[in-house]
């Protein structure tokens, strides 16, 4: 499924965020963190687009700039049609009905002071649309669509294990029936047995609302299992876009092939050839000119260290920012320059 094939419900357009970093008495700006720099994606009705990469390259910025948890430097976020990246805060409050989030930890990201009841019911009050008595019912129908018992509205978070806590997180997420969810690592705090079932209960209530998904997760495994179209990200920046069945039979981008086998694989004897990179991610505050990835790719020619490469679609359906890949080209990527 691609964001084509069926309505589109998120558009991003050369999102950026650059937190400024300020020095001394007076607070002087000295410096940007480049932690988002010109994303572009689109996500469909009933798509799941992944968002990969290691710590610190910008993808749960990504998911806070959408909700505006902290907003954006550039950029548009199309969200239904609208740009809710320019509205106005009140305005901003009706249409973050429409994108909801799902937390990494469920523990931290529910009030442990509250009954599951208010947690699941505090956004369908804040949006005032239901009485209580009706609210109520939404809760319980909500709390068991998530495999939950109605009567658990009465407990407090602590009572759950983590499996039903993030069931009680997605509940919450799912009551004001949003268009669009975020998802930022929503089960790597979970038990290995306990991830399997709130994936799958995560791709059942999508079959069933149409739901579009931004999974965020540094887990290709995860990705694997839940996603339709994976973006990769490296440094804050998109540096490639496929189908997951693509992407995982043939990575485009060295940094996605190198991602790729670093995964572990699930019989330990099996030995298979790997695309080391070597070194540490760069800094955000000064990322290398060129391509980004330069300074650990090992394809790397003088054109990678002064010349950005633009995202490109070279394969249909498939989009990859690297010199030195050919129109059609799916092969290896070997040492020659185009
Ligand atoms: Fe490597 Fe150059 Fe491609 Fe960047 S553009 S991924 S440095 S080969």
């Amino acid at each position: 499924m691609t964001g084509a094939a069926s309505a589109q419900v998120l558009a991003v357009e050369g999102l950026k965020k650059h937190f400024p970093v300020q020095r001394g008495l007076l607070r002087r700006t000295v410096a940007h963190v480049q932690a988002v720099d010109g994303v572009s994606f689109t996500i469909g009705a009933g798509e799941t687009l992944c968002l990969v990469g290691e710590s610190g390259c910008g993808k749960s910025t990504v998911g806070k700039l959408i909700l505006r948890f902290i907003e954006p430097t550039e950029g548009r976020i199309m969200l239904g049609g609208t740009d809710i990246a320019s509205l106005d805060p009140n305005t901003m409050r009706q249409y973050r009905r429409n994108a909801q989030m799902v937390f990494q930890d469920p523990y931290a990201s529910l009030n442990p002071r509250l009954t599951a009841g208010t947690i699941v019911g505090e956004p369908l009050e804040n949006f005032g649309e239901m009485g209580a008595a009706e609210r109520e019912q939404r809760v319980a129908a909500v709390l068991e669509r998530v495999g939950l018992r109605a009567e658990a509205m009465r407990k407090y978070p602590f009572e759950f294990s983590g499996g039903q806590r993030q069931r009680l997180g997605i509940a919450r997420a799912l009551a004001v029936n949003p268009a669009l969810i975020i998802a930022d690592e929503p089960v790597s705090a979970l038990d290995v047995s306990v991830q399997a079932q709130v994936l799958n209960l995560l791709m059942d209530l999508q079959d069933e609302f149409k739901l579009a998904y931004l999974f965020i997760s540094h887990d290709l495994g995860v990705v694997e299992h839940i996603g339709h179209r994976i973006a990769v990200m490296y440094l804050g920046k998109i540096v490639e876009v496929a189908p997951k069945e693509a992407l995982f039979a043939a990575a485009l981008h060295p940094y996605t092939q190198a991602l790729i086998d670093a995964a572990p694989l699930p019989d330990p004897r099996v030995r298979r050839e790997r695309l080391m990179i070597e070194g540490d991610v760069p800094s955000p505050i000064n990322p290398p000119p060129g391509c980004r990835f330069h300074t650990r790719c090992p394809f790397a020619v003088a054109r990678c260290r002064t010349e950005e490469p633009a995202l490109r679609e070279t394969v249909p359906g498939r989009l990859v920012a690297c010199h030195l890949r050919r129109n059609g080209d799916v092969g290896p990527l070997g040492r020659q320059v185009p």
